[in-house]
């Protein structure tokens, strides 16, 4: 059982107000973090908030978009487009495989859409997207670029700058090991351009990012817009400190390791990956369940790092969530154990799998 913590009220209530010196060293940090000069755009709330926001701010009538789907959030967002008024065409891969990049990008060159929109990783399948060529082609014809990095910040890179992107959206929760109450969206010049000339995109209200771009960003940032989380807001500037102070590199580099080491371990016991490609995610891996297998492995109820597939997955995949500080050995480990129980067979082929990569990896063994 893990213990419940017991933080003090010093440490959950009694703190001064956030400053607005404090949000702005929370921007720089999250621009460090991501190697960009652009605009970050602080919302207060969860990363679906943000991503809700994203999507009715670049779509309208009028505004072809095309959407890539190879996961439940994708989904989401290609009808959040619709709502605002957009034309969208999804590009739907079965969600036990990524994105088949030269379809989308040879329906890219043939559309020209005005927004591109893609999830990078998949937490919810294990599945990460070669974002790269996408955005290339996106870029060729001058569409605006929407990335979900919620799942990959942290685990993998995100190259903004390099990849040009428009709008990143990137939330604590998954591979910084912070908070989820507070996340963001990295905003370039030719993105505010799309949407200043977008008369369908939010004003005075929670999903505006130009409300806060004018009364925060282009302002003197004396007075912080609203009341912004002073919790969520500072767990995230400590979970970006930590990440730094880890180095990004290396963070990423044993999501990289928990994701092979799951991988090995699912292998050796007699498990398959739920996707059937090559583009697995470092953030979390997928495990299909296998016929006959359902009762055993069902719904999450396996505890610690394991969780049940969601909506259309549910009963159809075991979710191995190493990510954040379950990035680790001890995590992974302790995963496989509760696999192999469940399957009533010994885990001992499977941590050694594990322990193999780990030590193959040169990270720290804890
Ligand atoms: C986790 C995640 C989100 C954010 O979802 P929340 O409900 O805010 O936690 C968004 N996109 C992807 C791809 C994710 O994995």
């Amino acid at each position: 059982m893990t213990e419940i913590p017991r933080p003090s009220a010093d440490a959950l209530l009694d703190q001064p107000p956030l400053s607005p010196a404090e949000v702005s060293a929370l921007e720089q940090a999250l621009g460090a973090l991501l190697g960009t000069d652009n605009d970050i755009v602080l919302v207060q709330s969860e990363a679906i908030v943000a991503l809700e926001a994203v999507a009715h701010s670049v779509a309208g009538p009028g505004i072809p978009a095309l959407n890539v789907v190879t996961g439940p959030y994708g989904d989401g967002f290609g009808q959040w487009m619709r709502q605002a008024g957009s034309p969208v065409r999804d590009l739907v891969s079965p969600f036990d495989e990524v994105a088949r990049v030269d379809d989308v990008v040879a329906a890219i060159r043939r559309d020209r859409p005005r927004v591109v929109s893609l999830v990078h990783a998949e937490a919810a399948t294990g599945g990460t997207n070669d974002v790269a060529p996408i955005l290339r082609a996106a870029r060729e014809v001058g569409a605006v670029t929407v990335l979900d990095a919620v799942a990959s910040i942290g685990a993998e890179p995100v190259l903004v700058a390099e990849w040009d992107i428009d709008l990143t959206v990137i939330g604590g929760q998954k591979g910084l090991a912070g908070p989820a109450g507070v996340s963001a969206v990295v905003v370039s010049p030719h993105a505010w351009a799309h949407i200043d000339a977008n008369p369908g995109a939010p004003r005075s209200s929670v999903l505006s990012v130009l409300d806060w771009r004018d009364a925060w960003l282009r302002t003197d940032r004396s007075v912080i817009p609203g009341l912004p989380s002073w919790l969520e807001s500072r767990a995230l500037a400590l979970a970006v400190e930590r990440v730094r102070a880890e180095g990004l590199a290396t963070v990423n580099a044993r999501h990289a390791a928990a994701a092979a080491a799951t991988r090995a371990g699912v292998h050796a016991l007699g498990l398959e990956l739920w996707q059937r490609g090559a583009g697995v995610a470092p953030v979390a891996t997928a495990v299909r369940i296998p016929l006959g297998r359902r009762e055993a492995l069902q719904d999450g109820a396996l505890g610690g790092i394991l969780s049940a597939g969601v909506g259309v997955l549910k009963g159809q995949l075991l979710r191995v969530n190493h990510y954040g500080q379950a990035a680790r050995p001890e995590p992974v480990n302790d995963a496989l154990v509760r696999i192999a129980a469940a399957m009533s067979v010994n885990p001992g082929a499977a941590l050694e799998a594990a322990a193999k990569i780990w030590g193959a990896s040169g990270l720290p063994e804890n």
